[in-house]
């Protein structure tokens, strides 16, 4: 099985076409298959180099490893469509199909095609393109091509007929070819319309099976015409449904669906990343979600793939990758902490011994849910004095939250507290001699202690400060 990702290099990688991107690849090493990279870069105005390299890197990032591509190489080169425009691949095809009566050279002009849609619409019926140039004799085509009169190459739709495929995910599809215009393979630049292009390469690369999105549903008549004309095999498809915004509608810059790298950078895991992307638009058997790589390869297949929009929920992504966070051991986590701190912050963290760095990465885990929010929670343990006493100086206590902080102190006076268990311990002890529950006995501590009414686990706090510090803070707010 041979599967292939065909980007267009016009923007960064988006979470559609990522998505494709994936169920390609998990389709490909569930079956033990090929994936290749080709890239759809015929647009030579809109293509840039720039989005190619924002393409390999996001997929890099999820580890969506390339059997086949422009950098890899393979058997079946070039996989950049311009360098395989200049090398005539798509000129060789054209010919034949010219040669075959399946095209024609195209002299209409943009006005002319124009003023047939004015008419259409005037006369209240959907436009079909009149195809006059094909009745053309040999020699007057000859001529127009001499005087170097523009022309396109457009396909003769075969009108008469019905075409039905029978899609992976949504059963047989139909389509009248009555109501399809004749479209255009070679444009008037010479290069080669998308519909053309993806065929001559999809058969050229030996690609045994498409999967992509639904939009492209309405371009498979003129595919699969292409394919018949040239007597190509055409490869098995299935189209994913749409990836929605919250509100429903077709995903969007206006949803804040920006580029994958930008996930990447905000501190999304990539097995998160890829976790969640998979389940836009499929599910797995059974009812676990979290999912490594391997075991979505295992389970993948298209049968489970939806045929109705999946919605993009960053909330369900944040959590998830929460919940990826939380299975990191500390030293991991640290060490990708550290990535997305200020480097001012890590200088001020690295001031402090490993230990206690990694006790409040430690404290962290369970609040983080992205990593470019971890420095903002390590504030609490690393800021300065001055901070905290600002924050800490509109703090009212009244006297039963004194009392708290009076006991508190008493017992870590007698006691040589350590780890985050014996501090706990302590903090137990003050709750049962004053009979009150865990919320009124850690508020007030925390607040004397931090200046904030929330934050990291309580016995990690008082684990990570000196218990001089400790004392000195509490103390002060019973002043
Ligand atoms: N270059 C096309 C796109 O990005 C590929 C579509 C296809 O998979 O055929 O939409």
């Amino acid at each position: 099985m041979r599967l292939r990702f065909a980007p267009s290099p016009t923007g960064n990688l988006h979470i559609g076409t990522l998505r494709a991107a994936l169920f390609n690849w998990l389709y490909a090493k569930a079956n033990g298959g090929t994936f290749v990279l080709r890239i759809e870069d015929t647009d030579l105005e809109r293509s840039d180099a720039q989005y190619e390299t924002n393409i390999v890197d996001g997929l890099d990032w999820l580890g969506l490893t390339i059997d086949e591509g422009p950098t890899q190489g393979g058997d079946y080169g070039s996989y950049r469509q311009s360098e395989r425009i200049k090398a005539g691949v798509y000129d060789e095809k054209a010919k034949k199909l010219l040669a075959s009566g399946h095209a024609y050279y195209c002299f209409l002009t943009p006005e002319d095609i124009e003023k047939e849609k004015a008419s259409a619409i005037k006369k209240g019926i959907p436009y079909v393109h009149s195809r006059r140039s094909s009745d053309m004799s040999e020699e007057d085509v000859n001529d127009a091509l001499a005087s170097g009169k523009p022309y396109a190459i457009r396909f003769k739709m075969m009108s008469d007929r019905e075409i039905t495929f029978k899609d992976l995910v949504r059963g047989d599809i139909s389509f009248d070819c009555s109501l399809l215009s004749d479209f255009v393979l070679v444009k008037s630049d010479g290069t080669p319309s998308y519909n053309f292009a993806v065929v001559v390469d999809d058969a050229a690369m030996a690609i045994t099976h498409v999967i992509r999105g639904e939009d492209h549903i309405s371009n498979m008549p003129r595919q699969l015409a292409i394919y018949e004309a040239l007597s190509l095999q055409a490869p098995q498809f299935g189209h994913l449904p749409m990836i929605l915004g919250p509100d429903k509608s077709k995903l969007s810059k206006r949803h804040g669906a920006t580029a994958i790298t930008e996930y990447r950078d905000r501190g999304f895991l990539s097995e998160a990343f890829l976790n969640y992307l998979a389940l836009l638009g499929w599910s797995p058997t059974g009812e676990q979600e979290i999912l490594s790589p391997d075991e979505l390869i295992k389970q993948f297949s298209l049968d489970r793939v939806h045929k109705s929009g999946a919605v993009f929920d960053v909330q369900k992504l944040t959590w998830m990758n929460g919940q990826y966070l939380r299975k990191l051991s500390v030293d991991v986590l640290y060490s990708l902490v550290m990535r997305y701190v200020s480097a001012d912050f890590s200088q001020i963290m690295q001031g402090y011994d490993l230990k206690k760095q990694h006790l409040a990465v430690a404290a962290i885990q369970d609040n983080l849910d992205v990593l470019s929010d971890a420095m903002s929670y390590l504030e609490v343990f690393f800021e300065r004095d001055s901070a905290y006493l600002d924050l800490v100086k509109d703090q009212a206590f009244t006297a039963d939250q004194c009392l708290v902080l009076k006991t508190f102190l008493e017992l870590l006076e007698q006691s040589d507290a350590d780890s985050m268990d014996d501090y706990n311990a302590l903090l137990d002890a003050v709750c049962k001699k004053l009979d009150l529950g865990k919320g009124k006995v850690f508020k007030p501590i925390r607040l004397a202690l931090t200046g904030r009414g929330s934050g990291p686990n309580i016995g990690a706090l008082l684990a990570f400060f000196e218990d001089d510090v400790i004392s000195k803070r509490l103390g002060d707010c019973l002043d």
